[in-house]
């Protein structure tokens, strides 16, 4: 699974969801005491098992990173994820084009995810969270928040964060991938089809 973030984080290169240096990706098997996060800065299409920083949950649910280690800036959203995850969590931050761009827009994600059962059948969209600073403790608690994390349960899959990207939680690097693919999809859908944020409100509800 380990070896999976390294070929899921290239998948996302390659489909421009980052650039070189962007994007992060989290991983706590079931029960487990080690976190696992990619590296802060470090170039994304070519992360290896051996360049993930491996951290420590102790029983207080505090992380113990090791000395000389950089892991993500974005690892306060992914420890308040994972910390009380009753089963296997994987947490994927990207910044794919179209629902970057329908959030900024004005398209409401969680509505716009009732209109296509490519994605309701699968993927629970939660509330987008404002524009708030990358890589700073607000965010990764507003994210949180908004995935409905509450103990060890969730709410959603997947969260838009306006104007900078998505955070999506699955049980393997490639569910949260594609529950990512298929917001992106939607959204690539919604913007061709020229159809206003305005138009899309007056839409009947399908899920
Ligand atoms: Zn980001």
């Amino acid at each position: 699974m380990i070896t999976a973030i390294g070929e899921m984080m290239r998948e996302c290169y390659s489909r421009g969801w980052i650039t070189t240096r962007d994007g992060n990706c989290s991983l706590r098997r079931k029960e487990s005491k080690f976190v696992y996060i990619t590296p802060s800065g470090w170039r994304k299409n070519l992360i290896y098992p051996e360049l993930m920083v491996r951290m420590t949950l102790t029983p207080d649910k505090t992380l113990k990173i090791p000395e000389g280690a950089h892991p993500s800036g974005e690892l306060h959203m992914h420890y308040l994820i994972l910390k009380d995850a009753p089963a296997t969590r994987a947490i994927v931050h990207t910044h794919p084009t179209h629902v970057i761009a329908a959030m900024y827009r004005g398209f409401d994600l969680q509505f716009v995810a009732t209109q296509f059962p490519e994605i309701f059948r699968y993927t629970r969209v939660g509330p987008t969270v404002p524009p708030i600073a990358a890589t700073t403790r607000e965010l990764g608690e507003a994210t949180a928040k908004a995935l409905g994390v509450s103990g060890s349960s969730m709410a959603f899959d997947i969260v838009g964060q306006s104007n900078h990207g998505v955070c999506a939680v699955g049980d393997h690097p490639w569910s949260a991938f594609e529950h990512i693919e298929r917001l992106d999809h939607i959204c690539e859908i919604l913007l061709a089809s020229g159809v206003t944020p305005e138009e899309v409100r007056d839409r009947k509800v399908l899920k």
